[in-house]
């Protein structure tokens, strides 16, 4: 209950939000500073599958630094500036290519294999999902720059539940004004791209039990959530049709954690990003 309470705090969500100001000024930052390579076609799977990523320990040891207040505000335990301090430059670029290349596809749990390969838990670490939330927010500008940069590939085209560019499956999305096509986003990077609008992305179960849509009682209603009963997970969606544009999938990722709470009370999961809210 007390984790519940901490999570639907207006604090978090104002949290969340400065986190995300840091990261979209740093993927400016590393747009700039890291040109990444252009992929002129649809990738087989997915680009960062056989490209590597662009990264840089010093921004991201920067990209660390402003983000351990904002996570102290709430967790006062998270101090990882003298951690930082001993992981050198070779260290995160071990890092960084154990996420990459890592067997789990699933980046949030790739993070956690590559802390215990690159052997940074044996280090004195307090709070250590709080360092897997910190290093899992600095890594994330490095894949939004990079995908900001493929330019070169007609995302309509593209056909698959998960993400085009890093492979990862979205946990939200939004039906755009248009046409009220299912705009699916990924978390990780960035990248949007439509997909059938009845059919799950993680199972491709299509059909009108493939689909179910959970409404809450009260507040508002254009945002619901979609779940399957055959691989029990859910996506958050957004009515954006009667609205004049679609809609920050990241900011409304973060306004919308009530449905996460609500999904998970009634045993659905994440796509992705797995993390449940209520232990
Ligand atoms: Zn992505
Ligand atoms: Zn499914």
């Amino acid at each position: 209950m007390r984790a519940e309470t901490q999570i639907l705090s207006g604090d978090v969500v104002s949290i969340n939000m400065r986190i995300l100001e840091i990261q979209r000024r740093y993927r400016d930052v590393i747009a700039r500073e890291l040109p990444a390579p252009v992929c002129a076609q649809l990738p087989a799977t997915y680009i960062l599958e056989t490209v590597t990523l662009p990264f840089a320990p010093h921004l991201f040891r920067e990209i660390c630094l402003r983000l351990i207040p904002l996570l102290q505000e709430s967790n006062p335990e998270a101090d990882y500036v003298p951690l930082l301090s001993r992981l050198d430059d070779e260290i995160l670029w071990q890092l960084a290519g154990a996420v990459q290349h890592s067997p789990e596809p699933d980046l949030a749990m790739a993070l956690d294999l590559a802390v215990r390969e690159v052997r940074i838990d044996k280090l004195p670490v307090p709070e250590a999902d709080a360092l897997r939330m910190l290093f899992l927010a600095a890594l994330m500008p490095f894949f939004s720059a990079f995908a900001r940069q493929q330019t070169g590939i007609d995302l309509s085209r593209w056909q698959q539940g998960w993400c085009p560019v890093c492979g990862q499956y979205p946990v939200n999305g939004f039906n755009r004004p248009q046409d009220g096509r299912r705009i699916l986003g990924c978390w990780l990077c960035e990248t949007q791209w439509a997909y059938t609008r009845f059919t799950c992305p993680v199972c491709g179960c299509r059909g009108k039990d493939g689909q179910l849509l959970l409404v809450p009682r009260g507040g508002d209603r254009r945002r619901r959530i979609q779940v399957c009963e055959e691989c029990r997970h859910y996506l958050k969606i957004t009515d954006c049709t009667q609205a004049g544009s679609g809609c920050d999938l990241q900011l409304e990722n973060s306004a919308t954690i009530h449905l996460d709470v609500l999904a998970q009370r009634q045993g659905y999961r994440p796509a992705s990003h797995y993390r449940l809210l209520i232990q």
